[in-house]
Order: C-alpha cells, then sequence, then structure tokens
C-alpha cells in the first residue's frame, strides 16, 4: 500500500490562466509599463489590495525586493538598527544589509514566535523591525503594535508565507505600516518568483513606486498614487525591482483560489497535527487565540530525543518518502541563524537555537487530500517508532 507523496511539486497554474497567457504572448506585451492602462501588472495590484484590504499595492519581482523597497521608503539613517526575528529565512537579514541597515536579530520561542521579553529589550536601540511571521505563525501582534506604537517604530510585515492567514479578523501584511508578500512557487499563489508591497501610505508607496523602477513618467500609470509623486521626480535612485506582465497573468487567475486553498491547507494542517501528536515525542504548537492560520506546511518539536534519535527520525522519516528537515541540524538551511556568515556578528540567541535544534519542517501543499494526510502521518509514526526504540 506504499504511496509516494510528491510533497515538493508546487501548485498547478490554474486553467483560466492558459488562455490570458496565450493572448498575452500574441501581443508580445510583457513590461508593465508600455500600455497607457489596464496592463496585467496595474490590474493585480488593484485586485490584490482590493483583496487584502489595502489602499495601495506594488508588484515588484520578490518578497525580498518588496522588504528592501520598504526599507528604503521608511527613509531611514545609514546603518539604522532594524530588529528582526532570529528565526527566519536569510533572505529577510539580507534585504536589511541591501537597504545599508543593520540587521539585530531577537530571540524565538519553541512556539515559533517571537520572544516579546528580548523585542522589547532590543527594541529601544532599533529604529525600524521586520516582523517575519516565519512560516505563517503569526507571533502576538497586539503587544507588538503596542510595544513600537510607544517608541514610535515602524513594522514591516514579513508576510511571504501568511497569505490567507488574519490576526483578529485582520489580514496578516495589513497590521504594521507597509506588507510583503511572496508568489515564489512555495508559497500559497504560486508565479515562480514574485512579490507584493502594501501599505495605506501614499507617502511610502510612492516612494517605492518610483524606486522599484517607474522612470520618468511611468508613475502616471498608477493612477490613485498621482499627486504624491510630483515633488519626489528625479529624486529617489531606480532599483529597477518591476513585476512583469508574464507573472502577473500567472498571478490573476489564482487570486479568488485563496481563500478556499486557505481553508484546505488549515484542514490538511489540522488533521495532520492531530494525528502527529498521538505520539508523546512530537509536540505541534497551537496557534495564538486571535490567529487562524493559512499553513502550507507543518512545524513540530521533537520532544525528549538527543541528537542521535533526532538524527535518526529524519533519517527514517525520509526513507519512509516524507522528507523531512530539523531547522537546526542541516548542513546549511538558510533558516538556521548561525549560517548567516555574511552578518558582521552572528548573536548568541540560546531559546531560537533550542528551537532550531528539535523543530522539524514538513511541506505540506494544499493540493493534498486526507488520504495523501494519512500515509505521511503513518510514516513518520513509524519513523518516530524506530528512533526512539
Ligand atoms: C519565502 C519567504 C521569503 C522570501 O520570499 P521571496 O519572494 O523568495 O523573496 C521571505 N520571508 C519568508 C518568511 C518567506 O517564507
Amino acid at each position: 500500500m506504499e504511496r509516494a507523496i510528491d510533497t515538493y511539486q508546487a501548485e498547478p497554474i490554474p486553467a483560466a490562466a492558459q488562455d490570458a497567457i496565450e493572448e498575452l504572448l500574441q501581443s508580445g506585451d510583457l513590461f508593465r509599463y508600455t500600455a497607457s492602462s489596464d496592463a496585467p501588472v496595474a490590474l493585480l495590484e488593484e485586485e490584490f489590495a482590493a483583496q487584502i484590504g489595502s489602499k495601495f499595492a506594488l508588484a515588484v519581482s520578490s518578497c525580498s525586493a518588496a522588504i528592501f523597497l520598504a526599507l528604503r521608503a521608511l527613509n531611514l539613517p545609514h546603518g539604522a538598527r532594524v530588529l528582526v526575528p532570529g528565526f527566519t529565512f536569510a533572505a529577510v537579514p539580507s534585504s536589511v544589509i541591501h537597504a545599508n541597515c543593520t540587521p539585530v536579530l531577537c530571540e524565538v520561542l519553541s512556539n515559533y514566535r517571537i520572544c516579546l521579553a528580548d523585542f522589547e529589550d532590543k527594541l529601544a536601540s532599533a529604529e525600524a523591525t521586520v516582523i517575519s511571521h516565519m512560516r505563517g505563525h503569526t507571533s502576538d501582534m497586539a503587544a507588538i503594535m503596542s510595544l513600537c506604537d510607544r517608541q514610535g517604530i515602524p513594522i514591516i510585515e514579513d508576510a511571504a508565507h501568511s497569505l490567507g492567514s488574519t490576526w483578529g479578523g485582520q489580514n496578516i501584511g495589513t497590521i504594521g505600516k507597509m506588507g510583503c508578500f511572496s508568489f515564489q512557487s512555495y508559497k500559497m499563489i504560486n508565479a515562480g518568483e514574485g512579490g507584493m508591497l502594501i501599505s495605506d501610505d501614499i507617502d511610502l508607496i510612492a516612494r517605492a513606486v518610483i524606486m522599484s523602477g517607474a522612470y520618468e513618467h511611468n508613475w502616471k500609470k498608477h493612477p490613485v498614487l498621482a499627486e504624491a509623486f510630483a515633488p519626489i521626480q528625479n529624486k529617489l535612485p531606480l532599483y529597477n525591482l518591476r513585476m512583469s506582465n508574464l507573472s502577473a497573468t500567472v498571478i490573476r487567475p489564482q487570486i479568488p483560489l485563496l481563500s478556499e486553498r486557505s481553508k484546505r491547507g488549515l484542514r490538511n494542517h489540522d488533521y495532520f497535527a492531530d494525528k502527529l501528536t498521538r505520539s508523546k515525542y512530537i509536540d505541534v504548537p497551537k496557534p495564538l487565540d486571535q490567529e487562524v492560520r493559512a499553513p502550507d506546511s507543518i512545524q513540530f518539536n521533537l520532544v525528549g530525543l538527543d541528537d542521535t534519535a533526532v538524527l535518526k527520525f529524519v533519517r527514517a522519516a525520509q526513507r519512509r518518502g516524507v522528507p523531512t528537515e530539523v531547522f537546526g541540524l542541516g548542513e546549511d538551511n538558510a533558516r538556521a541563524y548561525w549560517n548567516w556568515e555574511f552578518l558582521d556578528v552572528i548573536p548568541d540567541l540560546p531559546k531560537t537555537r533550542d528551537m532550531l535544534l528539535r523543530a522539524c519542517d514538513v511541506r505540506l501543499p494544499v493540493r493534498l487530500d486526507l488520504a495523501d494526510i494519512d500515509v505521511l502521518a503513518e510514516n513518520l509514526l513509524a519513523a518516530i517508532a524506530e528512533a526512539t526504540s
């Protein structure tokens, strides 16, 4: 009854996109600023802003590009300290460095959420923060907002993996000053590559639009922004991080599928978590009360296992066809902060390190059905039995 489940295959592109792509290819009109209006990228920005509930949206080449532009738009002084969770993807502190700022890492707890005590401590010397909702786990945004508001510190939300997630009914990415999303293949919407920057702040978005590469009078093709541009024309560098019409055409038909994908992801995740936690060696941290998740992967902690047993589990899981990684035990995992050797100083974050050494990561594409999850769960439980026997 062995059935191979491919957890790496991305979401298929809906058939509705294919006619639109064919038409676009016929026209050859792939550059967002060629048409005077209604370019696919411009339509996507409008649709995305409406879907997520923000005033403005700017489509760019990746989420990392969106984070970089958000930081540049804030006009922080050279070397400004930007607080970032110690559990995130290497591209996040990289964007901070790229924006001529200094990343400062704060502790993350065993439930994958920001340690508020450490956050508060380090916030005192920070000028901005990028809240990375890593793997779609939302930290306590009420507490974070109140700490940041008190000190006037702007929040950029890295919502790359949180499309479809909410906090107190509000879409993740719309809580801070700016929100950043990813359309890389392993996210809820798949365009291979792509990103989106959202904000309600017209001046921040206008600055980001120019720097994303709206040279000369191309900013006129962002009609909702018109009056914000005149004073900054020719005043900002151009980084050319635009999205192409081809990507926008792949993305647009997936937006209406988002709510269904989110529900399915959550159903799959919770069903899987319920099966896994029948083992006393597995803990799946609970979401916070205000949080509704839209997961396309599952994270769980191995409890009461030493390094040898953890490695034995990972090998057994792999052998049984369930690609499983422990964030901190791979050779070069880009989510283990000690591998970020491009930082000037790699800090010591004992809580984050302990978590990373026991936290497992399994992809759970939303296209899987419950029978697939049964097979994955059965194999992981067998791997745990093997590792602990
Ligand atoms: C994927 C991801 C990124 C990077 O997104 P790109 O679009 O590939 O630049 C950043 N942060 C988190 C939390 C991610 O999951």
